[in-house]
């Protein structure tokens, strides 16, 4: 993939058009996906265990289970934690709405909390006072690399018995008070997508310290049987039971070899953004019309998403007219996200609607994304930075 799209044309000589996202594919990746086809078994094969193990031992936590998508893994983790009709969950308005659909597969009613004025993450006092007694599982998602404040959560759902489900599809690599995120939640889930810090193409992964759980992600990973084909082949059995329905949410040996290829270098990816967000951070300190993004004193973000968020300016600019002159530079910003709970989908089936949550229905009227990812350049942010100040007419 060379660039993407027509360019300006206004401009004699345009500039490649940045993305705010993009994938970094190496000749190690190509050769150790060329290596798969090769082999044996394209799917559910050793590939696939090795990428689980090595996940597990990245983010440090029990056992790790790979899905064909985060999606699909969100799907089994909100099976696993026990979420089905007449049940109830907790999440972000301010999320992808796979974290919110996940819930809604299972035929337990997704409910919205509203956000952290500060991190636009889950507000735990907003989650206690939003609990029920059919609350099952809570799904704080780590908006934008940063994570969620994760410990009221688990405290939560211990006093209740029920479980943390961590969304942490933008934060592999994130520190929460010093641990790594992938060790506090019952289940934490990662994704895979080209978007995200690493990728398999499509894929997903869901981590956890609990025998069982892992257990329960397996058997809705392949149908609901309960021994996968290896198991069943060493205990000589052709015939298989099936308790509860599961799906084919398997991830294929070539996708895991692309996994497991690009895993080896998640730690420079996660440098390169650091890098980038700290420039950032300080080349737009001081355009006073955008509120940067925070990292808080217990947390390290994993940098998936740079936010800012923009106010009142001198140049008289809406967040969209922002965007559209952005991206008439050349420059791919977009908006994450629309908020979840004011999709036709959700207010029809759930009731909910403007003014549920305020903090996020007023942050995502603001809220741009600049362009942040591993193979981009200083160059690029420092393009990115300069026309934000020519365009908000920055005194510097
Ligand atoms: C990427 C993402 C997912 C999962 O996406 P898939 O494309 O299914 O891997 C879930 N939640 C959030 C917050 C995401 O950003």
């Amino acid at each position: 993939m060379k660039s993407r799209g027509g360019a300006s044309e206004k401009s004699p000589a345009p500039l490649k058009p940045l993305p705010y996202a993009r994938q970094k594919v190496t000749r190690d990746d190509l050769k150790a996906v060329a290596k798969a086809l090769k082999g044996e078994r394209l799917t559910t094969g050793p590939i696939l265990k090795e990428f689980e193990r090595a996940f597990a031992a990245f983010v440090g936590s029990g056992c790790a289970v790979a899905f064909s998508s985060g999606t699909a893994a969100l799907h089994a983790a909100a099976h696993a934690a026990g979420l089905k009709p007449g049940t109830e969950a907790i999440t972000t308005p301010l999320t992808f709405a796979a974290t919110a659909n996940a819930v809604a597969y299972t035929g337990a009613k997704p409910r919205f909390a509203d956000i952290d004025p500060e991190t636009l993450t889950l507000d735990p006092e907003k989650v206690r006072q939003a609990l029920t007694d059919s609350t099952k599982a809570l799904l704080p998602v780590d908006y934008a690399g940063h994570p969620a404040d994760l410990d009221p959560f688990v405290q939560m759902a211990r006093e209740k018995g029920i479980f943390v489900i961590e969304d942490a599809c933008h934060a592999p690599g994130a520190l929460y008070k010093n641990r790594a995120v992938g060790q506090l939640a019952d289940i934490t889930v990662f994704s895979f997508h080209p978007v995200k810090h690493i990728t398999t193409g499509e894929g997903g992964m869901a981590v956890t310290n609990s025998e069982e759980l892992a257990h329960k992600l397996k058997t809705f990973r392949n149908h609901g049987i309960d021994l996968d084909a290896d198991e069943r082949d060493g205990k000589g059995l052709f015939t298989y039971d099936i308790a509860e329905l599961g799906y084919n949410y398997r991830l294929s040996d070539i996708n895991a070899a692309l996994g497991l290829s690009q895993l080896s270098r998640i730690e420079e990816n996660l440098k390169t953004r650091r890098r980038l967000a700290a420039y950032y951070l300080d080349a737009l300190a001081p355009l006073s019309s955008l509120i940067l993004p925070v990292e808080k004193e217990w947390a390290k973000s994993a940098w998936h998403l740079f936010t800012v968020r923009l106010k009142e300016n001198p140049a008289g600019l809406e967040r969209d007219q922002l965007l559209a002159k952005l991206r008439a530079e050349g420059i791919g910003a977009a908006f994450h996200y629309p908020p979840v709970h004011l999709m036709t989908y959700y207010r029809r089936n759930f009731g909910t609607g403007e003014g549920d949550c305020p903090v996020a229905e007023g942050a995502a009227k603001t809220l741009i994304t600049l362009p942040l990812f591993h193979s981009m350049g200083k160059g690029d942010a420092k393009r990115v930075a300069g026309t934000l100040r020519a365009l908000l007419g920055a005194r510097r």
